[in-house]
């Protein structure tokens, strides 16, 4: 990792946030420090699930040399929290301050014996899914691998001070975050440079410790990127699906025009290879008369054959159902309830394992594709939306 590159630096102090442990090792050195010093730092930093451990003269078992050079060359950089919201089921939201007019937005979804938090990678998105509030609102920037992980690094200490069942502990079985989904705000594999190391920190027995199944990246299909993640760090992989024919995915997600459903789905089964679970999971945000019909779900099971032949355990994959949240001037609507159970159970008599996704925090807005933060739009993505999907796209015929 590079030892300081500019997202990591403060005008004097740098970043520790952005580092992985081997980054970390690397600063040590860099401090005239041995680089074993970096697992004892990386404990104190990510273990403590106290943010109050992370004031280097508190961390007695460190050298005195070292806390010394930390104090005057690093800091460890929270996210400003703008808002946070709690719903009533629990889900909590918080909204933080990413510099320059822009906020990314953050969810801890709290489930029987689990807490899943879904994590931002952008300022925003400019992958323009059609279905997708983060999308209308545009792009600004990638976040850093240190923003990344102030996410999850400020939920884990928020949640062990105020949860009840939790005190404070370096004790890792005490973490309150089980499972982290990279499904926030942006397309993750869009800003691999900053993916890679924190998906290191994540999984780093001295950091977060959350095995490889437990952490899920989200992709709308970068091809090239897949390939690379599987050779790099193989977690989850869930691929934002949506529609099972080429002409109706290239109006909802218009990467398809660039990686077609033959090349996505040759890269699932390439990463099925390397990947922690036996299948690939397959998101589909279902939508009232353009992709809920019996035959989009028939050609979906058509379009899964190849992948579950070829697959390990045959399983190959299993299918998300995700009630589209409407937002402002989307054009388009929820399937019902009956249209989303008859979907589910087609799949589901192939053999197709499919579950239909509980909205949580609906009333905050922090359900799935509900995520908008507060981004100074770069890129122009808003208005070339509104321009490429005028109403006509509403009910239109899929290709069969
Ligand atoms: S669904 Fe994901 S990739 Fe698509 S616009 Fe939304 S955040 Fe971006």
């Amino acid at each position: 990792m590079t030892l300081m590159s500019p997202d990591s630096v403060t005008p004097t102090r740098v970043n520790l946030l952005n580092f992985d442990l081997d980054g970390l090792a690397d600063f040590c050195e860099h401090l005239g420090e041995k680089r074993f010093r970096a697992v004892q730092l990386f404990r104190w930093i990510h273990q403590r699930g106290d943010p109050g451990a992370c004031q280097f003269d508190q961390m007695s078992d460190l050298a005195k040399s070292l806390r010394g050079k930390l104090q005057t060359t690093a800091v460890v950089s929270p996210l400003p929290v703008v808002s946070q919201h709690i719903s009533t089921d629990g889900t909590i939201k918080w909204l933080f301050d990413v510099g320059d007019a822009n906020a990314i937005e953050t969810v801890f979804i709290p489930e029987l014996g689990r807490g899943t938090l879904c994590v931002s990678s952008q300022a925003g998105c400019a992958m323009g899914c059609r279905f997708c509030a983060t999308g209308h609102h545009g792009f600004s920037r990638n976040l850093s691998t240190g923003e990344i992980i102030a996410q999850l690094w400020f939920a884990e200490g928020f949640l062990r001070q105020h949860s009840q069942s939790h005190g404070h502990s370096d004790d890792r079985s005490d973490r309150v975050v089980t499972n982290v989904v990279l499904m926030g705000m942006g397309e993750p594999l869009q800003n691999y440079d900053a993916l890679l190391p924190a998906l290191r920190v994540m999984t780093c027995d001295h950091g977060y410790g959350l095995s490889r199944r437990r952490v899920t990246v989200s992709t709308s299909g970068i091809v090239p990127m897949m390939d690379r993640l599987a050779q790099d760090c193989p977690v989850a992989l869930a691929v934002s699906l949506h529609a099972p024919n080429d002409v109706l995915r290239d109006q909802l997600v218009p990467l398809n025009l660039k990686y077609s459903l033959h090349d996505l789905l040759s890269a699932c089964l390439r990463y099925l290879a390397h990947a922690p679970r036996d299948f690939i999971t397959f998101a589909y945000c279902l939508l009232d008369g353009v992709n809920d019909g019996d035959e989009h779900a028939r050609q979906l099971i058509q379009l899964m054959q190849t992948v579950r032949t070829h697959s390990r355990a045959g399983v190959g994959c299993k299918f998300n159902l995700i009630p589209f949240n409407p937002f402002p001037n989307s054009g388009l609507r929820p399937s019902s309830p009956g249209r989303t159970q008859s979907f589910a159970r087609i799949l589901n008599a192939a053999g197709i394992t499919t579950t239909v996704r509980k909205t949580r925090g609906g009333d905050i807005d922090a359900a799935c594709g509900q995520l908008a933060g507060d981004i100074r739009d770069r890129t122009r993505v808003q208005q070339r939306m509104e321009r490429l999907h005028r109403p006509r796209f509403l009910h239109q015929e899929s290709a069969t």
